[in-house]
């Protein structure tokens, strides 16, 4: 059976780097009805952020891909972080002990310290010297008893094996020449990142390991521990790094690539996966606005290709268009946008909402469904060029007088088309009429009509069409609002 991981260190919120590669998991598990399991690797106890695991299981579940097996949900391979799984990494440790693929070192901080900086000062890679590795046992048993916690350390003698990546091909990193034997577990008691993955991997039956390929040269180093512990390893799939548009790492950018700050922007999960996957690889064609199900199906591990994939975001509106498009043609969907526009208009206006029947389900229905592709987000029926719609102008007939002394006749004249019984409220129709009632009156200019109604309609010199301004309006608060600029 197939069983993924996407195993982060809650060193940070998820981000959209993050994103993609659980992204590719969840894909596919899905597409071969496998199982999801999401790992927190919470071993550098120094680094972790507070709530940054809260934030990655909630973003995950935000995004519409629940892992299936969590800290929060449990599952049969519990526990799901790793801090809770210490007597595991020590058992693993103490059976290479024994075998002898592992050994205990004694080595201070000092001296490790040491070694790094003189090594630094040669211009040479720090590297541990492996002086531990051949203690006798008698002198392994005096130094136990001056010092009952030592650091253990793997033994790194064998070749590299080789392995047939999934993305890369058949690759293989020569570890032996280039490192001193690693720490697998630390003198706390924590394991370092390579047993605990390898364990952890191990007991959780995963079956292919789907992750960044900055991973993909300590495979090897992993291979030889499976090897050691006489363990069937996994299949490995090592995924592109996903870089800006200038090719700099997306780690680089400030805080705006985190989940949550697109999130409380208004963009939808649909989108975000959307445009992480059309940059990258996996499928047979780049295609904007594919959903989630259509994903799963379409995605196809041996499309991945080894190069960066670049993320271009400010191609993210035009994504958001799309899945917003989508979402208003379908009537459940459009029924929890009209709930969410409500509740965007309350926060922006509240206290200066004109009426509360602006609210009124219907009326913001149809402002959705007459902006729907014209605008990005939801969040935009909310900014200042469409707060007319929401709360009327505090305007008055001195302003309007500025503009044109005629405005008592070019008013009455707009007011008399407006009640026309045969009038169709619609934009064209609006155009047409009101540019013959400008050729119709004397001396005043079509522009200057335009430029009357819209600061008696919204205030403001500009903004979007008055025609479109009528329409959303409706007859009724387009006469308002002029007779009341009048008064
Ligand atoms: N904890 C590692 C990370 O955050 C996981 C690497 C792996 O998937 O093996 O990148």
């Amino acid at each position: 059976a197939v069983r993924v991981r996407f195993a982060p260190s809650p060193t940070g919120f998820l981000h959209l780097g993050g994103l993609r590669t659980a992204l590719y998991n969840y894909l596919f598990a899905k597409k071969h009805q496998g199982s999801f399991i999401l790992r927190l690797e919470d071993t550098d106890q120094t680094r972790l952020v507070p709530g940054a695991a809260e934030n990655i299981e909630d973003m995950l579940e935000w995004a519409g891909i629940p892992p299936d097996e969590s800290p929060r949900r449990g599952g049969p391979a519990g526990p799901y972080q790793q801090s809770q799984r210490l007597a595991l990494y020590t058992q693993a440790a103490e059976t290479l002990l024994k075998t002898g693929a592992a050994y205990r070192c004694f080595c201070s901080p000092q001296r490790l310290e040491l070694l790094k900086r003189e090594a630094l000062r040669s211009h040479q890679t720090p590297r541990y010297d492996n002086r531990c590795r051949n203690l006798s046992q008698k002198q392994v048993a005096q130094r136990l008893a001056a010092n009952p916690k030592p650091a253990i350390r793997f033994r790194l003698e064998a070749a590299a094996p080789a392995f047939e990546d999934l993305v890369h091909g058949w690759s293989r990193h020569e570890v032996v020449s280039v490192e001193g034997d690693p720490i697998i577990l630390k003198s706390d008691g924590f394991p370092t990142y390579h047993l605990a993955c390898v364990v952890d991997d191990h007991l959780m039956g995963i079956s292919h390991v789907l992750r960044g390929s900055e991973w993909l040269s300590s495979t090897s180093k992993h291979l030889l521990l499976y090897q050691a512990l006489g363990w069937q390893p996994p299949r490995f799939a090592h995924l592109p790094l996903l870089l800006n548009r200038d090719g700099s790492k997306l780690s680089k950018r400030q805080g705006d690539i985190f989940l949550e700050h697109f999130a409380a922007a208004g963009f939808l999960p649909d989108a975000l996966l959307d445009i992480v996957t059309n940059c990258g690889s996996g499928f047979a064609e780049n295609q904007m606005g594919r959903t989630l199900p259509e994903l799963i199906t379409q995605f196809d591990l041996t499309r991945i290709t080894c190069h960066s994939a670049l993320l271009d975001l400010q191609k993210l509106p035009e994504f958001n268009r799309l899945h917003l498009l989508r979402l208003v043609g379908s009537e459940t969907q459009r029924h929890q946008l009209v709930e969410k526009l409500q509740a965007l208009v309350e926060e922006a206006f509240g206290a200066r909402l004109h009426n509360r029947d602006v609210l009124d389900p219907a009326y913001v229905e149809r402002i959705i469904l007459l902006r729907q592709g014209h605008i990005c987000r939801l969040q935009d029926l909310v900014s200042p060029a469409y707060s007319y719609l929401w709360t009327r102008p505090a305007v008055g007939r001195a302003q309007l007088s500025a503009i044109s002394e005629k405005v008592d006749e070019v008013t009455k004249r707009v007011l008399g088309l407006l009640e026309r019984a045969d009038l169709r409220l619609t934009q064209d129709v609006l155009n047409g009429e009101l540019k013959r009632l400008s050729e119709g009156l004397q001396g005043t200019k079509h522009s200057i009509v335009m430029k009357l109604l819209r600061v008696a309609l919204s205030g403001q010199l500009q903004g979007p069409p008055v025609a479109e301004m009528m329409v959303s309006l409706g007859l009724k608060e387009v006469q308002e609002r002029i007779q009341k600029a009048l008064s």
